[in-house]
């Protein structure tokens, strides 16, 4: 299973190491209408994740091969806030990163949860998506595993770009 991909290059965060948390298999508490990947069942967990000191040794070997990228991205075959062990990867990855700057790309239901979001904070960008500000049409976009709580993830939301230091991007749907 591969857990590092790249460098590819991002139009909006440029040269770029990503990182699957979910390598084996799509793993996603949404199933969007867009989504690129191939159909699977919605999920509230990643199964089988790699655990943090595979993902920081594949980690080492790819800068060591590849140099510093302009990022490190944080993703998944779905949703890289699923990841278990964030909190404790995303404080080694700092450890060990020298000028690249560490990225999530997540579909933003990680921002119900408090201590998520703290871990997010250590983040140099965080990304998150909203594709409505209405319950309904929320949930038919993104046929949600859990049904939203639209009004707490957006105060969630409010507060951490009030609170968070680095870039925050929010990626809507148009
Ligand atoms: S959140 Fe991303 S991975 Fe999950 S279903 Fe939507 S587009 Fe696909």
């Amino acid at each position: 299973m591969a857990i590092i991909f790249g460098p590819v290059t991002s139009r909006r965060f440029g040269s770029s190491l990503g990182i699957d948390l979910s390598p084996e298999q799509k793993c996603c508490n949404f199933d969007c209408l867009y989504c690129e990947l191939a159909p699977a069942k919605v999920r509230a967990n990643i199964a089988n994740p790699p655990s943090v000191a595979q993902v920081i040794t594949e980690l080492k070997k790819a800068i060591s091969t590849h140099g510093a990228t302009d990022v490190i991205t944080l993703t998944a075959n779905g949703e890289p806030t699923l990841y278990p062990y964030l909190k404790e990867l995303i404080t080694q990855i700092n450890a060990i990163k020298s000028t690249q700057k560490v990225l999530i790309l997540s579909n933003g239901s990680g921002a119900m949860d408090k201590g998520i979001l703290e871990s997010l904070k250590e983040l140099d960008i965080v990304k998150f998506s909203l594709d409505s500000a209405d319950p309904l049409t929320y949930r038919k976009i993104d046929r949600t595993l859990a049904k939203p709580d639209l009004s707490t993830l957006i105060a969630n939301m409010s507060q951490f770009a009030r609170e968070f230091k680095g870039e925050l991007v929010m990626e809507v749907l148009v």
